[in-house]
């Protein structure tokens, strides 16, 4: 009792401290982990989501970008002033531009033509130096995205490229940090992991941590229509005529990653570009979740793990949503999107036009 007094005293003197980050990159992780009330309630199980759009860069690309630039300066290999080269208009480019200002460090990006013009302009705001190279020539051309990026790590003394489809770094920071994470936000009573894979880093790294603390935790990937993971996954072979266009970005690829461990993932799901647009465009009507894409793919695959029976009233479910919906304000979260794309041909939603204008 009068030790507490004395404390109190004591600290009457002090001034008090203030409470602030020192920047953005202190926030990035510990990422919450949301119960989800409503889109899942007629489905068997406990279901948790991991929302990735509470990192300062909005997105799970943070942890990767953070991890892979701390790695490099750990090595010696990165100093003030170095630049930091990547291929990507999408979440990992502004992870990347995002650390590199607090870092001081120079950001090149090779992104394809095809990227939008608001994309573009959101990596220059955050100080990226931006190369736009023609989409429609073959990966091996000297003008493709690939070919300059490498050229340009070849000329740029000091540089740095993050190559996240075939950096093992990109494993390693979902290990050290999503993993975790989760682990202790459901002190170990997970039993399903349910997660996009792109360039594989999220769902290998998070379920390498998961089951090394519990082998039984089954991890569910999801792919898309048009990408080889789920094929390659079930036969190890690169099955071309699996490849053709799909609308959903930063989920499937067209090429076998080397982040991705096949080993950690016990099953694939694919989605459509339908469904996994109504499914974000549900969430945010019934969780208040407004989460990108993918997130509509991710708990799109849920409702289709379900369906199959992979759950029961006692499975504790968590699904990782990478990024927030304000990146996709032209695409699924515009009417006229969906509308030109077919997707309220078959499926209606609640009058999905209706604004009304008062005078
Ligand atoms: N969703 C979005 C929006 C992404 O940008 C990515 C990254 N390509 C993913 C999911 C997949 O994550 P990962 O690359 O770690 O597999």
């Amino acid at each position: 009792m009068s030790n507490n007094k004395t404390a109190k005293t004591l600290k009457s003197f002090m001034r008090e401290e203030i409470q602030a980050y020192n920047s953005v990159l202190d926030l990035v992780g510990n990422t919450p982990l949301i119960k989800l009330q409503n889109i899942t309630k007629n489905l068997k199980g406990n279901f948790f989501a991991k929302v990735e759009a509470f990192n300062p860069g909005h997105s799970s690309k943070d942890r990767i970008a953070l991890y892979i630039l701390e790695q490099a300066e750990k090595k010696g290999i990165l100093k003030p002033g170095d630049t930091i080269i990547e291929t990507t208009s999408g979440n990992t480019g502004f992870s990347i531009a995002m650390v590199s200002v607090i870092k001081g460090y120079e950001c090149i990006l090779a992104v394809s033509s095809k990227s939008s013009p608001d994309k573009i302009d959101m990596l220059r705001t955050m100080g990226a130096k931006v190369y736009v190279c023609p989409a429609n020539v073959s990966a091996d051309d000297p003008r493709s995205y690939y070919e300059v990026a490498k050229r340009l790590h070849k000329e740029v003394k000091g540089s740095v490229y993050i190559n996240q489809y075939f950096n093992e770094l990109n494993i390693d920071a979902h290990y050290h940090s999503t993993g975790p994470e989760i682990w202790n936000q459901t002190k170990g009573q997970i039993t399903h992991l349910v997660a996009c894979s792109g360039t594989g880093g999220t769902i290998s790294g998070t379920a390498k941590y998961l089951k090394e603390q519990n082998p039984n935790i089954e991890v569910l990937g999801v792919d898309a229509f048009g990408s080889v993971l789920k094929s390659f996954h079930e036969t190890r072979e690169f099955d071309k005529d699996e490849i053709y266009p799909y609308r959903i970005e930063g989920l499937g690829k067209n090429l076998i990653p080397s982040a991705t461990d096949f080993d950690a993932i016990d099953e694939f799901v694919k989605v459509t570009d339908q469904e996994s647009a109504h499914t974000a465009r549900e969430l945010a009507k019934s969780e208040g979740l407004f989460v990108g894409y993918t997130s509509g793919a991710a708990v799109q695959a849920v409702k289709q793990y379900a369906e199959a029976g992979k759950f029961d009233e006692n499975s504790n479910i968590v699904v990782i949503l990478p990024d927030h919906g304000s990146r996709y304000m032209s695409k699924i979260y515009n009417d006229q999107w969906m509308e030109d794309q077919g997707f309220f041909d078959t499926v209606q939603e609640e009058n999905p036009k209706k604004i009304e204008y008062v005078k």
